[in-house]
């Protein structure tokens, strides 16, 4: 049925899995072959696909799927301990099957909750909040097979926690407020130049000259078009503020496409939405059915002849890279999240090779909002060179966890103090991949100029091993490297490893020249953002924390990460040797001696 309803189009491959994983809860290797000849596309690239995304299975799962998350603050919130116990009560070992099929627990990177953690997925519904207790209900929901649709509806709340509001999140906006404001296209397009808007993921373009590019560009082909793309797969650790904005602000962010639509004269626009945000799926699509029939979508939108605009939601399936946007153009057309080699740009050859125009969702929102509102009103806000509003998700050591709304060039401090933050050591701010920022430094601002973010604060306080933190992220990359090229694929994994090392007692100084070794090579020869950021949290820490690295340093000279003579333990036992000739160590200190 899948394949019949996206007419088995293998630019759909993503949808199509999805959809026939939700009913089969696997795809085996039979539906593997039938995709490959519905879509026509060779059974390899489908197995390649499958095999890409977290979310895809080419292994039977339980009936019942639930995967912890893994970020550092689900860490500090007492996950591990909770899902020990879940395994504990099931007779599971993490990331195995039960015997009968009904059951497995596992862990996956951050899923949008830290501000409600300990959070994880049952069949990709959202559970937050996790306690002891909470462990032991679903326990028991699990073992009587209880249906997730009679589960206690408080289980699947999420709350918004919206702490504090400005200009966007406290704006007073009517669905087709926008739309009714629309000038010509080159009004529209100069007002967002004007406003001085930037992309709210953290990098930072101009939105106005990203249309402009994009407006400017010729479609190619037999089906020249141009695309609006939302990229909504906020998958930087500590960050949730699209979840909430398409929450509660998703008539704001699909007037923002449809605007976008309008300048660069696109008649369809994509949302590329997280895999772990599938239970906004439907919500989200009821939002745009409304707008249809409000004539907010659709043909001749608000009566107007040729202003024709429609939005499609795509499900990402949990790939952080995908976050890159020429790999979320490649997940869109239904290939593996690999980022394409640039130029040329997706304003020029972006998704299926036409313009496309990606942009974040807050972006998007901000948009909607500068047409209503005008571009002065929009400048006015923030700094000379940062435009505006910033949301923030703040999550980890504070007494109010959440989203917060500030004009940008607010200082750290004040972030902390408004958030009930005590005795920080220190806030990462953007992410994984973003900086680390000590107690000298909370004078700092957040903006483009000084610290630019995607909108992820995460807080540690100073009982928090900043060591560990450090780990924490280099053990994500490692998970979330696509694996296309060498630095990184193989950088993350050394990163790690040497982590792991001085985290067990091996490690010395000559460990710490090699992590920053690897650091330079992640920085200079990675493909994509992932690779060359990945390196940027044990940098940080190495430099502005490195107490916690030197207390773990036993080892004065090189200490080899494998244990060659503890390896030979087996067979010393097999042969009934264990004389001082039957010892590594002991051999090898002779032979070089002699
Ligand atoms: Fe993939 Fe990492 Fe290379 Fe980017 S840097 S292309 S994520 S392997």
């Amino acid at each position: 049925a899948a394949l019949l309803r996206h007419g088995g189009d293998g630019t759909r491959l993503m949808q199509i899995l999805r959809e026939i994983q939700e009913q089969t809860g696997w795809l085996s290797p039979d539906i593997l072959t039938r995709v490959a000849e519905g879509t026509r596309l060779p059974r390899g690239r489908i197995e390649g696909v499958a095999g890409f995304y977290h979310f895809f299975h080419t292994e039977p799962l339980g009936r019942y799927r639930v995967l912890w998350s893994d970020n550092i603050t689900d860490r500090m919130a007492g996950n591990a301990d909770l899902m020990a116990r879940m395994c504990k009560k099931l007779w599971l070992k993490p990331g195995r099957v039960s015997e009968d099929g009904l059951v497995s627990v596992d862990t996956t990177s951050c899923t949008g909750l830290c501000d409600q953690g300990p959070a994880l997925l049952v069949n990709y519904r959202p559970v937050t909040r996790m306690t002891a207790e909470r462990v032991d209900q679903i326990v028991e929901l699990i073992r009587h097979q209880t249906p997730l649709a009679e589960w206690p509806a408080e289980f699947f709340t999420v709350e918004d926690n919206i702490r504090r509001k400005d200009a966007l999140l406290g704006a007073d906006f009517q669905p087709g407020d926008a739309l009714k404001a629309l000038k010509s296209p080159q009004e529209v397009l100069d007002a967002v130049k004007e406003s001085g808007l930037r992309g709210r993921g953290g990098a930072g373009f101009s939105t106005g000259q990203k249309w402009d590019f994009c407006r400017a560009a010729l479609g190619s082909g037999a089906n020249p078009a141009h695309y609006v793309v939302c990229n909504a797969d906020e998958g930087e650790p500590g960050t949730f503020k699209d979840r909430v904005l398409l929450s509660s602000y998703a008539d704001m962010v699909f007037e923002g496409m449809t605007v976008s639509g309008y300048v660069i004269g696109a008649k369809k626009g994509l949302v590329y939405l997280r895999g772990e945000y599938r239970y906004l799926l439907e919500p989200l699509n009821a939002v745009l059915e409304k707008r249809r029939a409000a004539k907010l979508l659709g043909q001749s939108i608000l009566g107007r002849t040729g202003f024709d605009f429609d939005i499609e939601i795509h499900m990402g399936a949990g790939a952080y890279v995908c976050g890159e946007e020429t790999a979320l153009l490649e997940s869109l057309e239904g290939k593996r999240g690999v980022p394409r080699k640039r130029p040329p740009f997706p304003v020029t050859s972006g998704y299926l090779g036409q313009p496309t125009a990606v942009n974040n969702v807050e972006t998007l929102a901000s948009a909607a909002l500068i047409t209503a509102k005008g571009a002065a009103w929009y400048k006015a806000i923030g700094t000379p060179k940062s435009a505006g509003t910033k949301i923030l998700s703040i999550s980890g050591d504070c007494e109010r966890p959440g989203i917060y709304e500030y004009p940008y060039g607010v200082k750290v401090s004040q972030v902390l103090a408004d958030c009930g933050a005590r005795d920080t050591q220190a806030c990462q701010i953007a992410g994984a991949s973003g900086l680390c920022v000590a107690p000298n430094e909370f004078g700092r601002r957040i903006a483009f100029e000084d610290i630019p973010t995607g909108g992820s604060f995460m807080v540690f306080d100073n009982t928090r091993d900043m060591f560990q933190v450090a780990r924490n992220f280099a053990h994500f990359f490692v998970h979330e490297s696509c694996g296309f090229c060498t630095p990184c694929r193989v950088g993350t994994t050394l990163l790690a490893n040497a982590m792991d090392k001085i985290d067990e007692g091996h490690g010395g100084e000559y460990d710490i020249n090699d992590i920053w070794r690897v650091i330079r090579t992640l920085k200079t020869a990675s493909h994509c953002g992932l690779g060359q950021t990945a390196g940027n949290c044990v940098a940080d820490t190495l430099q502005k924390f490195r107490p916690s690295y030197e207390l773990r340093l036993n080892v004065r000279d090189f200490e080899p990460a494998f244990d060659l003579d503890k390896a030979l333990s087996k067979m010393r036992e097999v042969t009934g040797r264990d004389d001082p000739g039957a010892h590594f160590h002991i051999a090898h200190r002779k032979s070089r001696a002699g």
